[in-house]
């Protein structure tokens, strides 16, 4: 199934051609001539907005029982404002996001 690439100007989702440059997939718009990246197309699952940070997170598995040791990192899609608060705490302690948090960003949430 194809990506879903809208122009961020004019909302063109025909008339676009792709191509490979050195920030990734770079596409330009033939309705109105605008060029953008097709990554930065990604969408927070919760409010669908394209504000998207990439974060460190701490990856953990159980060894024996039920001690989790920390195994290494990786980067996950946070939403500056769905998870504005997880960021902030992140930032404020200096830290990468706890290993169990789930971004809204990637998993769509409902505020309990
Ligand atoms: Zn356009
Ligand atoms: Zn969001």
């Amino acid at each position: 199934m194809p990506l879903h690439i809208e122009c961020p100007q004019c909302g063109e989702t025909d008339d676009l051609v792709g191509d490979r440059g050195v920030e990734g997939i770079g596409i330009t718009c033939g309705a109105c001539g605008a060029r953008f990246l097709r990554d930065r197309q990604l969408r927070c699952a919760t409010c669908a907005g394209t504000d998207l940070v990439l974060r460190p997170q701490v990856l953990t598995q159980f060894s024996r029982g039920t001690q989790l040791s920390v195994v290494g990192w990786t980067e996950t899609h946070c939403c500056t404002s769905c998870d504005a608060e997880a960021l902030l705490r992140s930032e404020r302690a200096n830290a990468p996001l706890p290993a169990e948090y789930r971004p809204r960003a990637v998993r769509p949430q409902s505020r309990t």
